[in-house]
C-alpha cells in the first residue's frame, strides 16, 4: 500500500521546498512538479478507488503546502473536479475522462465562485440541447497549467448549479485576465469573463440543488484549511532550525488541526477554526521573520516568502463566516 504521507514528504522537501523560493520569484511552477506529482498518482488522491483517507489527505496537502504553495493551490483544484466528475451522471463523461483525470495525464481547475454569492456573477441559461453562460467567475487558478476546466453557473431558471467541464482555454465567449498575485503567483490565477459561451449537453458533468451546493462546500473549507497549516507548519520548522523554542506553535497547530477536523465531522465550527489556522500562519510567520531579523526584509527570501503566503491564506479560499472571525480574532483587545 503506498504511504502517501511520506511520500509527500519527499515530493516536498526534494523537489518543493527546495526551489520555492524561486518559483516565487519567477512566478512560473516548473511543468516538471506537475509531472512529479503524477507520476506519484497524486492527481488520483480523490478518486473513489483511492483508499486514501481524509486524515491522509489533509497530511498530505499540508505537507505539499508547506513545500510549494504555488504548486499544491494550484494541483489541488484538481481533486475537488476529480471527486465531482466521479459522481457524475453524465457516463459518456465519466467514462471517457475520469481515467485520464486520475492518472494526472488530464489537469483540472475549477470554477465555482460565480455561483456562490447571492447573487451569483455567472448565469446558465438553458437553449436546445445545451446551455448559455454569461457573466464572471472571478478567481480561476491554473490558467495555461490545466487542460481542463469544471466551471459551476447558476441557473438562470430555477437557481441549481450547472457544472460543465470545458476546455481550460481562451475561446468564443471566454475571456481570461491574469491576476497579479502578492504570493503564489506561479498558480496563474485569471479572472474569467463569460459573454454567451455555448455550453453543449455532452460537456455538463452535472446539475445540482442550491441547498446541495451549499453542502458540498463544507468539504471544501475543510480541505483549503492546509493551505494555512502547510505554511505554519514550514514556519514552525523554519524557527525551529532558528533555534527558537517552538513548542507552543507546535501546540496551536495540532489544535488546530483538530478544530479544523472537528469542524467537518459537526458541520460546525469550521469558519472559526479556518480563522485560527490563518492567524496561526500570520503569527508564526511574523516571529519567523522577526527570528530572521532584518536580512528578511532584504529582496527576496524564505521568510518574507511564507509571511506573504500567511496573508494569503487569509482570503484565498475564504467566505464571509471565516472573514468575519478572523477579523473578530485579529481586532479583540
Ligand atoms: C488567489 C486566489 C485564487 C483562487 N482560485 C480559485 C479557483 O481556482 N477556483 C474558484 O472557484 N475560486 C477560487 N478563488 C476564490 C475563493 O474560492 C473564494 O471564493 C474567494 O477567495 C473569496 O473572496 P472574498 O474574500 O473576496 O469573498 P467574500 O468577501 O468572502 O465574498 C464575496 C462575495 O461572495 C459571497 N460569498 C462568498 N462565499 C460565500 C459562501 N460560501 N456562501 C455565501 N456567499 C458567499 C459573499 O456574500 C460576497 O457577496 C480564489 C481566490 C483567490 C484569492
Amino acid at each position: 500500500m503506498t504511504d502517501w504521507p511520506e511520500l509527500a514528504v519527499e515530493i516536498a522537501e526534494n523537489i518543493l521546498f527546495p526551489v520555492a523560493d524561486s518559483v516565487d520569484v519567477d512566478g512560473e511552477i516548473p511543468a516538471s512538479h506537475f509531472d512529479a506529482l503524477a507520476a506519484d498518482g497524486f492527481y488520483g488522491l480523490t478518486a473513489p478507488d483511492s483508499g486514501v483517507t481524509p486524515n491522509v489527505l489533509v497530511e498530505v496537502l499540508e505537507t505539499l503546502c508547506g513545500g510549494c504553495l504555488a504548486t499544491t493551490f494550484t494541483w489541488m483544484q484538481h481533486l475537488g473536479v476529480l471527486a465531482r466528475l466521479a459522481g457524475s451522471e453524465n457516463v459518456e463523461m465519466k467514462e471517457s475522462c475520469l481515467p485520464g483525470l486520475v492518472a494526472g495525464e488530464v489537469r483540472a481547475g475549477a470554477a465555482f465562485t460565480g455561483a456562490i454569492p447571492v447573487p451569483p456573477t455567472l448565469w446558465a441559461r438553458r437553449v436546445d440541447n445545451g446551455y448559455v453562460l454569461d457573466g464572471v467567475s472571478p478567481f480561476v487558478t491554473g490558467w495555461g497549467l490545466v487542460d481542463v476546466l469544471q466551471v459551476s453557473a447558476r441557473d438562470e431558471f430555477d437557481d441549481s448549479v450547472v457544472h460543465a467541464i470545458l476546455p481550460a482555454t481562451d475561446g468564443p465567449g471566454i475571456t481570461a485576465e491574469l491576476l497579479p498575485l502578492i504570493a503564489a503567483n506561479g498558480s496563474n490565477t485569471v479572472r474569467l469573463t463569460f459573454d454567451g459561451a455555448e455550453v453543449p449537453d455532452a460537456s455538463v458533468s452535472g446539475i445540482e440543488s442550491s441547498e446541495s451546493f451549499g453542502e458540498s462546500q463544507l468539504f471544501g473549507q475543510w480541505m483549503t484549511g492546509c493551505l494555512a497549516m502547510g505554511v505554519a507548519r514550514r514556519c514552525i520548522r523554519e524557527l525551529e532550525e532558528l533555534g527558537a523554542d517552538v513548542d507552543a506553535f507546535e501546540d496551536q497547530a495540532w489544535r488546530v488541526r483538530l478544530d479544523l477536523d472537528a469542524g467537518l465531522e459537526r458541520s460546525s465550527g469550521l469558519s472559526e477554526a479556518r480563522a485560527r489556522a490563518s492567524e496561526l500562519a500570520i503569527r508564526v510567520a511574523a516571529a519567523l521573520v522577526t527570528a530572521t531579523g532584518s536580512s528578511s526584509i532584504v529582496g527576496s527570501n524564505t521568510a518574507e516568502r511564507l509571511m506573504r503566503e500567511a496573508t494569503f491564506t487569509m482570503v484565498a479560499a475564504g467566505q464571509p463566516s471565516i472573514k468575519t472571525a478572523l477579523l473578530a480574532r485579529l481586532t479583540r483587545s
